[in-house]
């Protein structure tokens, strides 16, 4: 009790007098209870050692600073845990550049440099190429569906399999709903209009756009704007009209298409060190996992009603010319992404995950074409 004690104490912010001070006393208050050496801890001496009741992480994410839905969502994940903790775990979040660059989020949550990670699956293709499906397919799962697969189809037991390799527990934290196909300064006729250009394009959507000529692209979001300004890319697709209108993708192309194809519904993820995510008590375990899953449902509903507003603004006060991608050309993608897809499983677990995937997107195929889509369509 002593060392935590002082633990405890020095987290306040003990001067170094009073800190050595106090050091002394531990030494002291040692010495009389049996003569053990003052720098052995507990365990040592037979006693219990009281886990520590407060935590303090740092959490890194792969968005700019204060992105709205995106961004805002760690924040707001911070002050739910922390208020549900009663500020027993306390939070800080780190935009990307703050503290590691975007793309390295999930080897420093790996590493333990920081506790927790706030990303998208489809970055993490260099470790796992089957880690995609944990954000999106091209073709696949909405936000509904990828809810009810992860939480109540096995999904999410498969995706900690898999990031357990990297000592890492994922949990859903967001959605942005059916984004849009991207912004383009030419008219997509026909397949032969996606030779050679240069497109932002993550995950699996990037390779099935790169197998229909074009060059896919993989950029944090910080680094859109300029690429596409300074004509390093010729197209970008971001998330949807509330976080494209903030980007100001407006001011320097003229086309918005859809629809969002290679990102029907894509899980945003929270990370968490599994070594940190083990020394929490049950309690602050419980209120982690459960503000995680409300901050899941509040992103899409948070989008769902931006964007609506925000596409509203694009087209009325900026004059955005709205398209749809011509059937020829989703036929080409849709073709593509099967054989991308069956690609992605380079190993047993692999083949679990998209046979389960694939499975569970069949059931919801038949069951949405009588509910969601009939209903939809009937509307
Ligand atoms: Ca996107």
């Amino acid at each position: 009790m002593v060392d935590v004690g002082l633990r405890e104490v020095g987290d306040v912010g003990l001067n170094r007098v009073s800190r050595s001070c106090a050091l002394a006393l531990v030494s002291v208050v040692a010495a009389l209870l049996g003569g053990c050496e003052p720098q052995e801890d507990q365990s040592a001496t037979g006693q219990e050692v009281t886990p520590p009741s407060q935590f303090e992480w740092k959490l890194v994410t792969t968005w700019p600073k204060n992105l709205p839905g995106l961004g805002t969502a760690p924040e707001r994940l911070a002050e739910t845990v922390d208020v549900m903790s009663a500020g027993r775990l306390k939070i800080k979040v780190y935009a990307a550049n703050e503290l590691v660059p975007a793309f390295e989020v999930f080897d420093a949550v790996s590493e333990g440099s920081a506790e927790m990670g706030h990303g998208a699956a489809y970055y993490w293709r260099g470790k796992a190429p089957i880690a995609a499906i944990f954000a999106t397919v091209p073709f696949g799962m909405t936000a509904l569906e990828m809810n009810a697969w992860l939480h109540h189809g096995g999904g999410l037991e498969l995706w900690r399999e898999l990031y357990g390799r990297f000592g890492v527990i994922p949990m859903a934290a967001g959605n942005s709903g059916v984004q849009m196909a991207g912004w383009f300064n030419k008219e997509i006729n026909t397949p032969a209009d996606l030779q050679g250009l240069k497109m932002r394009i993550p995950g699996l959507g990037g390779e099935v756009f790169q197998r229909a000529g074009g060059v896919a692209v993989s950029l944090p979001g910080s680094e859109i704007f300029t690429s596409l300004q300074t004509g390093v890319i010729d197209a970008t697709e971001w998330v949807g009209p509330y976080n494209d209108l903030a980007f100001g993708f407006q001011e320097i192309a003229r086309y918005y298409y859809y629809p969002g194809w290679h990102e029907p519904g894509p899980t945003i993820e929270a990370i968490v060190n599994q070594d940190a995510f083990n020394a929490l008590p049950d309690d602050l375990k419980k209120i982690l996992e459960t503000a995680c899953r409300a901050t899941n449902q509040d992103m899409l509903d948070e989008f769902t009603a931006r964007n609506a507003d925000s596409l509203k603004t694009l087209v009325e006060e900026h004059g955005v010319e709205i398209r749809r991608l011509p059937d020829e050309v989703l036929d080409e993608f849709r073709k593509l992404s099967a054989e991308v897809l069956a690609e992605s499983a380079d190993d047993e677990l692999a083949q679990r995950i998209l046979d389960s995937y694939t499975e569970f997107l069949n059931r919801m195929r038949e069951y949405h074409a009588v509910t969601e889509q009939a209903y939809l369509n009937a509307r």
